[in-house]
């Protein structure tokens, strides 16, 4: 590596730390992700978590054969949005690192930081971005020098939804990809079947919304219908909304390319769905490795990296974490 950017994840579960050179070769992230071992994430474990995991992945970071402190050129860290706790480790580390190193210091906003780092690895160039991860779903694009938000979740994040339901199942965290196994088993056992298997449709206008989605999903498996249909049923359901409002918004700006991103975004059905719709309107769809789909510190960097060539830095004294950054409060000046 030459000159690199030194990208640092810290918002929620995952604790990552990632790296770009200066002129946009994206290299993988190395990453510890906290896995509670009942109920939800509690932001304090998640950031005890974090702060126990910082040496170890700095010694793999710096034993990458490629990779050189003296190379960094700077160091760009999530300010938001995310859990406070989290956030606060990451910003905490990076401060030290930059002051240490003598490089510029780069807080970076994390939802911008889906999109540049799916425009990078894709080669898309204007696109509509559905985010779709544990804490956020969003559709955005971009106008007037930012990203927009056109339609957001009014409750929870869609990962959240499906980790809720595969908690209720017994089945632990992540539940995401676990719920897209038994979907599949469904899907190929024979003919699929939405017989006492419909669930409500949360879109209005162009946001969405899950709890009651997940409130009557785990009701019917309750109930006793089949767990694989269910799930079956609860990734079509859901993930036809966020098509349909992912559809709007492109017919709405005029823009012809869908960028897909965030954890949810590994999904092989949801991929699928969206390149359909794509299809049908002539339009583009891509998303990136699922490395840099799920929440990585080479995003950061990536980002980092675009604000570092217009200039843009952090002070110190700028650089506390913003728990409620918007994707919208961020100026973009670069292409
Ligand atoms: P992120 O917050 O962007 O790191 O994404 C984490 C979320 O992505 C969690 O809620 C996971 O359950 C979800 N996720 C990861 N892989 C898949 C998958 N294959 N299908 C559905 N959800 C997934
Ligand atoms: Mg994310």
């Amino acid at each position: 590596m030459g000159g690199i950017i030194l990208g640092i994840e810290s918002t929620a579960h995952t604790f990552s730390f990632g790296c770009v050179s200066t002129d946009g070769e994206l290299f993988p992230s190395f990453s510890s992700l906290f896995r509670p071992e009942e109920g939800g994430i509690h932001p304090r474990e998640a950031a005890d978590h974090h702060s126990e995991s910082t040496a170890n992945l700095l010694n793999q970071l710096s034993s990458n054969k490629d990779f050189s402190w003296e190379s960094i050129a700077a160091v760009a860290f999530s300010q938001g949005p995310g859990l406070g706790p989290c956030l606060r480790v990451g910003a905490s580390v990076a401060r030290t690192l930059a002051t240490r190193l003598s490089v510029p210091l780069i807080g970076v906003n994390h939802c911008v930081a889906h999109i540049e780092v799916g425009r990078n690895q894709t080669g898309c160039i204007d696109p509509v971005l559905l985010y779709v991860s544990g804490g956020n779903t969003q559709v955005i694009a971009r106008a007037d020098g930012r990203y927009r938000v056109l339609g957001e979740t009014l409750d929870i994040g869609i990962g959240n939804m499906l980790d809720k339901f595969a908690r209720s199942q017994g089945m632990p965290f992540p539940g995401g990809p676990k719920i897209e196994k038994l979907s599949r088993a469904y899907a190929n056992s024979g003919p699929q079947s939405l017989d006492d298997a419909y669930l409500p449709y949360g879109v209005h206008g162009m946001d969405l919304a899950f709890s009651g989605m997940l409130t009557s999903a785990t009701q019917k498996v309750s109930e006793g219908s089949p767990l694989e249909q269910i799930c079956w049923s609860l990734q079509e359901h859901s993930f036809a909304t966020c098509v349909e409002v992912a559809e709007r918004a492109l017919a709405h700006t005029g823009k012809t390319e869908l960028l897909l991103g965030g954890g949810v975004a590994c999904n092989e059905r949801l991929r699928q769905m969206s390149q359909i719709m794509c299809e049908e309107r002539g339009a583009a769809c891509y998303w990136p490795d699922k490395q840099f789909c799920i929440d990585n510190g080479t995003m950061i960097a990536e980002l980092g990296r675009r604000m570092l060539e217009c200039g843009i830095e952090t002070e110190l004294m700028d650089s506390a974490i913003d728990p409620s950054l918007r994707t919208d409060n961020t100026t973009v000046v670069w292409q």
